[in-house]
């Protein structure tokens, strides 16, 4: 039977809100909401934060000169892109500021180059600079010769996404919004031309408004209130992570001159002190939402289109192959803002740049249904959030610091990362509950032996430390328990 929650009074303290969907996009969109007084709730259907198209994508903190100007895409990836460090920084998240380079490998690409920069510029795009092949080969041995010239573009960053997400919606949950895992939105309630309810499969909640940020089933949500959406296409992007790889591969995002379909295959420095390589951008019938299988050729593709980069890549290092899936719209554009359902919002149709554009679309929308609702601004409302202690960042005395008070800081569990068992029950008590979980929240698991001598760790981790068996512990969501009884 479902639980039902009834609404406080409608007005300035008492609105309530659904935002759908804990990506990078609802998880910040829920954490600006809680500068105005009311009740937020984050509804994710998945067991954990940020496991849609946020975990597996470039990680690029785009400048904008890609976009074309006048869309949505193309001004909130520039805003975006100017908030990101100071929204890092606040919820203690991984972002650096590499810069990036778009290669001419023929004469006939330098006019892409010249557009490119002519489009940034318009767009308020800051430092970008044509260099000719001689400066390019000087500033990165590794590339291509052949190159002809390059657009370098400083303010381009890298970020980790998940972590990004994590961090919002734990700052939204210090700020009073409840987060709801594992519960999927099933239904919403519209009358009289303005939603009232959110049903899920298990509660139903009275709303004054609904933020739609299901990433890929953005469609099927809007759907839900009746509204007609141009339809979203999974566009497939595969990769392939390399670590250990020498300092002089990772100096900058290396981009190709782009078709009019991709930005092309990249080479990108990951936080993390990784290489990726990608991604292709295959679309797929709108049925298969969750086709995240890499295959033959499209790694074939990937690797050689990132060797026209860099022709001598150490492809030895090569750790995991992954592919995401970009939630395309038919229009090419972000859906955002109120739509004809009164209280029914969207931040949907998140194709990339998505991830660039999310604090400053969270902040713009957030602000929009504040004023539409009367919210008042809350002052308790703290921007604040703390990382979890990342002990192989640590110098040696912090560190030691760190065991004096907590032994578990001096058991290394992960070898490859040096992650230790302090962390592995900080993740756990900040709500990881699978191994996946613990994964994207400490990086266990994500080194060179991508968690063979570590999983077993985790999982017995995760177990002791939530009182489950080992075999009621999930890798990711329910039915997928990495092991199944004793053997002795
Ligand atoms: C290959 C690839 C490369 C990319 N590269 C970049 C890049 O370098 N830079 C950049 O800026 N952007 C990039 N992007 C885009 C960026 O990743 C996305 O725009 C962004 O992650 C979208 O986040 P989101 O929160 O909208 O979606 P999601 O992360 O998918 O979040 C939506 C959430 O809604 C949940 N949900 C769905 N239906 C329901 C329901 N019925 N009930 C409850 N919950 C539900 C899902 O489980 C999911 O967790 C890339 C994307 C891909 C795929």
């Amino acid at each position: 039977m479902a639980r039902k929650h009834k609404t406080k009074a409608n007005g300035v303290a008492g609105a309530s809100i659904v935002v759908v969907g804990a990506g990078v996009v609802g998880s910040l969109v829920a954490r600006e909401l809680t500068r105005y007084e009311g009740e937020v709730r984050i509804v994710e259907r998945e067991p954990d934060v940020g496991w849609g198209v946020t975990k597996a994508n470039s990680a690029i903190v785009h400048a904008g000169f890609h976009e074309r100007p006048g869309t949505c895409s193309a001004r909130f990836c520039v805003e975006g892109n100017a908030v990101f460090a100071d929204v890092c920084r606040d919820l203690e998240v991984p972002f650096g500021r590499t810069g990036a380079y778009v290669l001419a490998l023929a004469e006939g690409e330098r006019a892409v180059l010249e557009e490119l920069r002519g489009r940034g510029e318009e767009l308020g795009v800051p430092g970008l600079a044509l260099l000719d092949g001689g400066e390019v080969r000087k500033r990165l041995p590794d590339v291509n010769p052949e190159v002809v010239a390059a657009l370098w573009a400083p303010s381009v960053g890298i970020t980790e996404p998940w972590a990004l997400a994590v961090a919002a919606a734990e700052n939204a949950v210090a700020n009073g919004a409840i987060l709801h895992v594992g519960e999927e939105v099933t239904g919403l309630t519209v009358h009289g031309g303005r939603v009232r309810a959110v049903r899920t499969d298990q509660a139903t909640y009275d709303v004054d408004a609904v933020v739609n940020a299901a990433g890929l089933a953005a469609d099927r949500i809007a759907a839900l209130a009746g509204i007609t959406v141009p339809g979203l296409t999974p566009r497939r992007g595969e990769y392939l992570l390399l670590v250990d790889v020498p300092p002089s591969l990772r100096e900058a995002v290396l981009f190709p001159v782009p078709t009019a379909h991709s930005k092309g295959i990249l080479v990108v420095p990951t936080v993390d002190g990784g290489l990726l390589l990608g991604p292709t951008a295959a679309d797929l019938p709108p049925t298969q939402r969750e086709a995240t299988e890499t295959t033959v050729e499209g790694l074939a593709f990937a690797l050689n289109g990132a060797r026209r980069l860099v022709p001598d890549l150490p492809v030895g290092k090569v750790v995991k192959v992954f592919a995401g899936l970009r939630p395309e719209p038919a229009d090419g554009d972000f859906w955002l803002g109120e739509t004809d359902i009164r209280g029914f919002y969207q931040a949907a149709g998140m194709r990339s740049p998505g991830l660039t554009a999310a604090p400053a679309i969270a902040r713009w929308l957030a602000g929009e249904i504040a004023a539409d609702l009367g919210l008042a601004p809350r002052p308790s409302f703290s921007p604040l959030r703390l990382a979890l202690p990342r002990a192989a960042d640590l110098p040696p005395a912090e560190w030691n610091a760190l065991i004096a008070r907590d032994p578990r800081y001096g058991r290394i569990v992960c070898r490859c990362n040096r992650v230790t068992e302090g962390e592995i029950a900080a993740a756990i008590g900040r709500g990881a509950r699978t191994v996946d979980g613990v994964k994207f929240r400490t990086r266990a698991g994500f080194g060179r032996c991508q968690g063979g001598t570590c999983t077993d760790r985790i999982l017995a981790l995760l177990a002791r430390e939530t009182g489950r068996d080992p075999e009621e512990v999930p890798v990711q969501g329910p039915g997928s328990a990495l092991v199944v009884g004793r053997v002795r």
